[in-house]
């Protein structure tokens, strides 16, 4: 804080109280003019008063000494005249006189008489006469009198100055007083209420407001009721700040309440959900297991059927095996189905990349379905644009079982006619291709409303189809759930009456041009129920084509069979031993093992699935033994092929054959 003293105290005064400094400055200005203004009035009337005194000293001296100096005059009286002058000399203000008188010849002058003065202008002047009843008024001289008006004028500018200092500093005093009784009465109160308010708009919480050296008066003054107004509208802002809080606080917590009834929700849906989940599981666990169960001894029937069909029967008997043959085709079709659902309610199942050639694939699908377009009497056309990169890479098993899914269709629901594969490029680029497939026919077609609805799972056409030809409804839904896992979409156009055309077109990636051989595709690739060979048999045996694969051998192959259900064991046993292999079973892990030591075979087919010791461990010890059937391909018969189960498979040294 700077003391009064100090020269910056004022400004810092000005910064501090603006104000008070302003109340300072108006009262200055006003007291100043004022003073001003009087001053100037006061120092007319002095000026006044001053003329006024002169001019009664003029008539004194006309009325006391010019008849006495007229007499004086005529007496020839020098000595009186010059005492008489002295007189009228010795009157305030008169610098000096001059007498001229033709009685004398010299004037008679008394006091200073200035260099460049004037008398005639300057002074004023009284003419001296005397009056004699002879004759009359006689003029014996003039007096002039002239007056120090330097002294009048600066007496009164003397008064005026002292008026004005005096005036200036018992105003400036009053206004310094006026000004600290501002301060102390007004303006630190105000401060300290701008201080006070802006605390509160801070939040800062300080007690309701009172002024210090301010006692408060049985009738409150302006700046009480400012307090008195601040104080109300602090609680105000409190009250208002409390129910602020109350209300956040309320919503808090009914947000708290929010979450947690969400939360508990949550869970509820969540444990709901795996429930669901878990049911859906096992539900398609149950029908899996079931359609395997049934399955296994569906196709020893079929088998059977087939074994008989083979061998010598009388007509009436060929005809009931043939029924039997047929009811059960029909049944492990439908079983097949089931299982493809509950394959797809547990997620769409990939069959991993590999490289093939679209016209291998499109003629073997073509290839697998001509018995029955031939026994239907129908032309089962496959058409490749020349345009297609045949040599391409991506999931084969997928598209098969999408191209086989959509000709079984288009065979079943066609009665003549034809049945076309076709396969046309979209765009080609960079490695890549966009190819269109499509199974076009000239069946029972699709009404239009019916025509999106059909890819829906368990969606037929109406009840007459199904009666008419069977079906799940489940074989359009699967292909276009791969056709979308594989990033590719899937439509139909189709007349009613006319025939129908199902395409899929999906992105794929091309390679450079192989042979059919190293493409990984077999031409024998068969269905369902046929059992495929993948790689290559040492060939030095078998003498003519068979289901196995097409090979030129000098020897029937040297077969080990294992596999625990015993109508399997029967069924595949009959057919390998139809087309000429011989075929050694064993039951379990054990029992074949201990063949293995000591008897090469040319193949081993492996059921995955045995009794205390798996096909894949089997396959493991085979491998690691060191024995003669170390490298004898080892195929697994499974149904099991999700990928990680064919991986491990294939880490164990087997190859696969889905059944
Ligand atoms: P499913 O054939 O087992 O009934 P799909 O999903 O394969 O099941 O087919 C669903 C329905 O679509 C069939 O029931 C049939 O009404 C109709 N459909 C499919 N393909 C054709 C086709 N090529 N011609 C006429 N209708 C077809």
């Amino acid at each position: 804080m700077l003391h009064w003293n100090n020269p910056k105290f004022f400004f810092n005064y000005k910064n501090n109280h603006p104000l008070g400094s302003r109340i300072l400055l108006w009262i200055l200005i006003f007291s100043l003019s004022f003073t001003f203004i009087s001053t100037t009035i006061q120092l007319y009337y002095d000026y006044r008063k001053e003329v006024a005194q002169i001019e009664s000293r003029f008539e004194l001296i006309r009325s006391g000494y010019v008849d006495s100096l007229a007499k004086s005059l005529w007496d020839l009286d020098r000595e009186q005249v010059r005492v008489q002058l002295e007189g009228v000399l010795n009157f305030p203000d008169i610098r000096f006189l001059k007498l001229e008188s033709s009685i004398w010849s010299e004037n008679i002058i008394l006091g200073s008489v200035p260099q460049n003065s004037d008398f005639v202008d300057d002074s004023s002047r009284f003419e001296l006469i005397h009056h004699t009843p002879l004759k009359g008024d006689q003029l014996l001289g003039t007096l002039f009198v002239n007056i120090d008006y330097d002294a009048v004028y600066g007496r009164l500018w003397g008064t005026g100055l002292i008026t004005v200092f005096s005036n200036t500093l018992f105003i400036f005093l009053i206004s310094i007083a006026l000004m600290i009784i501002v301060q102390l009465k007004v303006t630190r109160y105000l401060e300290a209420m701008a201080l006070y308010t802006r605390q509160i708009g801070r939040g800062e919480e300080n007690g309701s407001l009172e002024l210090k050296h301010k006692p408060r008066s049985a009738r409150p003054d302006e700046l009480d009721q400012v307090v008195d107004a601040i104080n109300e509208m602090r609680s105000a802002i409190l009250q208002d700040i409390i129910r602020r809080e109350q209300d956040q606080e309320k919503l808090l917590y009914s947000r708290d309440q929010l979450q947690e009834i969400v939360k508990r929700r949550t869970e509820s849906l969540q444990s709901a959900k795996e429930v669901a989940e878990t049911a859906d599981k096992a539900k398609s666990q149950f029908l899996a297991t079931m359609s395997h169960e049934i399955r296994t001894p569906l196709n020893g029937v079929i088998g059977m059927a087939q074994l008989l069909l083979n061998s010598e029967l009388d007509g009436k008997n060929r005809e009931y095996i043939e029924g039997i043959y047929q009811s059960s085709t029909i049944l492990l079709e439908t079983l097949n189905n089931v299982l493809d659902y509950a394959k797809l309610v547990e997620g769409v199942h990939i069959p991993e990349s590999v490289a093939f050639r679209i016209d291998e694939l499109s003629k073997s699908v073509a290839l697998l379905f001509t018995p029955l377009a031939t026994e239907k009497n129908l032309s089962l056309n496959v058409n490749i644009d020349p345009a297609v990169h045949n040599m391409c890479y991506g999931s084969v098993g997928a598209l098969r079982q999408i191209l086989s899914n959509l000709l079984a269709n288009a065979l079943k629901f066609t009665q003549e006619g034809s049945v076309e594969i076709s396969v046309s490029p979209v765009w080609l680029y960079e490695g890549k291709q966009r190819v269109c497939f499509q199974v076009e026919d000239t069946g029972i077609g699709i009404p239009d409303v019916l025509q999106t609805r059909i890819f829906e799972r368990f969606t037929q056409a109406d009840e007459s189809i199904t009666r008419r030809f069977g079906g799940t409804g489940l074989g359009l839904a699967i292909c276009k759930k791969m056709v979308d896992s594989l990033g590719g979409k899937m439509g139909v156009k189709s007349e009613e009456g006319k025939g129908s055309r199902f395409w899929f077109e999906l992105t794929l990636d091309t390679q450079e041009d192989i042979s059919a051989d190293q493409a990984g595709i077999s031409m024998s690739n068969s269905s369902s129920t046929a059992i495929r060979v993948m790689g290559a048999i040492e060939p030095n045996t078998p003498s003519k084509d068979h289901a196995v694969g097409v090979y030129k051998k000098s020897r029937p192959l040297h077969v080990l069979l294992v596999e625990d259900v015993s109508i399997n064991r029967q069924v595949a046993e009959a057919f390998l031993s139809l087309e000429g292999y011989e075929v050694f079973c064993v039951v379990d892990g054990k029992e074949a093992l201990e063949i293995t030591q000591d008897q090469k075979f040319d193949l081993i087919l492996m059921d995955v699935h045995l009794p205390e010791m798996s096909g894949v461990e089997v396959c493991q010890y085979i491998r690691e033994s060191h024995s003669v059937n170390t490298d004898t391909p080892i195929i697994a018969l499974t149904a099991s092929v999700q990928p990680k189960e064919v991986e491990q498979y294939k880490r164990a040294g087997m190859r696969l054959s889905c059944p």
